[in-house]
C-alpha cells in the first residue's frame, strides 16, 4: 500500500513529506492505522547525527493507532487501539530473563540496523528501501510494526494521549515509579522541563512526592510545572554548585531523587548535588557519547549518595502503559497537558524546530487515521 510519510533522505537534511510503499506485515507483526505521533528529542538526534541512523528513514518512535492488519502468527485482533512501544523485547536474552526487558540486548542490537526484527525494512521509495527507526518509524501515516510493539490501551483514552506515552510519558513517569520507586512524602527535584520533564513531575505528583521542585532555565516552563504539580522552581543559574545549592535551599536540605532529563553533564552535577543523605540522581536524559561526569567522590560513601541510571523509566510497556493511561482516565494524572502544538503531517520539519528550538513542550502530529473509540478531548494549550 502506497501511505504518506516524513522522509529524513540523509542526516543533517529536512524531512520531506511524499508518498512511500508499505509492504504487507510479515510473520509476527502488524499494520496500524496511525492517528498521532509525538515529536521527541531522539528525533531531533537522529536528524543531527548525533545518533547515528540509517537513511533514507523515517523518524518517530511515539505513536498511537489502530491495528488495520495483522500478519501471519499474531493475535492482536484488527480495529484495537494501540499505544506503540519502541522496545520489542525478545523474552529469551539474558536482560529479558532478569526481568530488564526494556534493556533487552537483542532489541538492541536489531535497532541500529533500520530494519524490522528480521533486519529487512517494510518500506520503500521508487523501489529502494526506506529504513525504520527504533522498530516504528511513526511520522506517516501508517506502519508496519512487531506484534511485540502494540499495546491495547483502553477505549476511553485519546490516541494523542496514548501516542505521548510510548516515549516521553512511559520514560519521565517510569523513572519516578520504577526506577527510583519514590514514596509518598519524599522529596522530588526535576531538572529538565520539556515532554520528559514534565512527565516525571506528574509522575511525582501522583503518588504523592512532596516537595516537587522544577529546574529549568526557561520561566516559562517552570511556570509550566507550577501548572502540572511543582511545588517549587529553581531557576538554572548557569553553575551546578550554585542551583545544587538552591534545591538543597529550597527543599530543606536536599532531595531523596532528583531526576535529570537534560542529558548535560553540568545539570548531572547540579542533580546529585541537590540530593540528601541516601538520595539519588536518577539520569534520564542523554548526553553526547564523550560526555564524562566527575563526581565530588567523598560524599558518596559519606552521604550514601547514589546515581540511579534509567532508560525507558524502566518500564515494562505492556503492565505500565494501561497502568498509566487509567490513572490519566482517572485525572490524576493530566497528561493532555504536555500538549503545546498540533500541527498536519505536512508540517513535520516545523515540528522538529519547534522541539529545537526550546518552545514546544510536546508537539503532536496528527495524521490521517480516524479514531473509532474515544471521545476525543481537545487540550486547553491547542493553538
Ligand atoms: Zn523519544
Ligand atoms: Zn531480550
Amino acid at each position: 500500500m502506497r501511505v504518506r510519510a516524513a522522509v529524513l533522505p540523509r542526516t543533517g537534511a529536512h524531512v520531506e513529506v511524499g508518498d512511500i510503499d508499505l509492504a504487507p506485515p510479515a510473520d509476527g507483526e502488524v499494520l496500524v492505522r496511525l492517528v498521532a505521533s509525538g515529536v521527541c528529542h531522539s528525533d531531533l538526534n537522529a536528524v543531527d547525527g548525533t545518533a547515528e541512523t540509517r537513511c533514507p528513514a523515517v523518524l518517530g518512535h511515539e505513536g498511537a493507532g489502530v491495528v488495520e492488519a495483522a500478519g501471519p502468527g499474531t493475535s492482536v485482533q484488527q480495529g484495537t487501539r494501540v499505544a506503540l512501544s519502541w522496545m520489542p523485547s525478545c523474552g529469551r536474552c539474558e536482560e529479558c530473563r532478569r526481568e530488564l526487558p526494556h534493556l533487552c540486548s537483542e532489541a538492541w542490537t536489531a535497532m541500529g540496523h533500520g530494519g524490522l526484527l528480521d533486519g529487512t525494512p517494510r518500506m520503500s521509495r521508487d523501489g529502494r528501501p526506506v529504513y525504520h527507526y527504533s522498530f516504528l518509524s511513526t511520522f506517516a501515516e501508517a506502519a508496519v510494526v512487531p506484534e511485540r510493539c502494540v499495546v491495547p490501551i483502553p477505549d476511553t483514552v485519546p490516541l494523542e494521549v496514548a501516542a505521548l506515552v510510548g516515549c516521553a510519558v512511559s520514560t519521565g513517569v517510569g523513572a519516578v515509579w520504577r526506577t527510583a520507586g519514590v514514596r509518598p512524602g519524599e522529596r522530588v527535584a526535576v531538572f529538565g522541563c520539556g515532554g520528559v520533564g514534565l512527565s516525571a513531575v506528574l509522575g511525582a505528583r501522583a503518588v504523592g512526592a512532596s516537595p516537587i521542585v522544577a529546574v529549568d532555565v526557561s520561566e516559562e516552563k517552570l511556570a509550566t510545572a507550577l501548572d502540572l504539580g511543582a511545588s517549587a522552581t529553581v531557576a538554572w543559574s548557569g553553575s551546578a554548585e550554585e542551583t545544587g545549592a538552591a534545591v538543597v535551599e529550597a527543599t530543606d536540605g536536599g532531595v531523596d531523587y532528583a531526576i535529570e532529563a537534560t542529558g548535560r553533564p553540568e545539570a548531572m552535577m547540579a542533580a546529585f548535588l541537590s540530593t540528601r543523605m541516601r538520595g539519588a540522581a536518577v539520569l534520564i536524559g542523554i548526553p553526547r557519547a564523550d560526555a564524562t561526569l566527575p563526581l565530588p567522590a567523598l560524599t558518596i560513601p559519606r552521604m550514601e549518595r547514589r546515581i540511579l541510571g534509567s532508560l525507558y523509566g524502566s518500564i515494562r510497556p505492556d503492565r505500565d502503559f494501561p497502568a498509566i493511561l487509567d490513572l490519566y482516565a482517572s485525572g490524576r494524572l493530566p497528561l493532555e497537558k504536555l500538549i503545546s502544538h498540533h500541527l498536519p503531517l505536512e508540517r513535520a520539519q516545523e515540528g522538529l524546530d519547534l522541539v529545537r528550538s526550546g518552545q514546544a513542550v510536546r508537539v503532536v502530529l496528527e495524521l490521517d487515521g480516524a479514531d473509532p473509540g474515544s471521545e476525543r478531548g481537545r487540550p486547553a494549550a491547542e493553538r
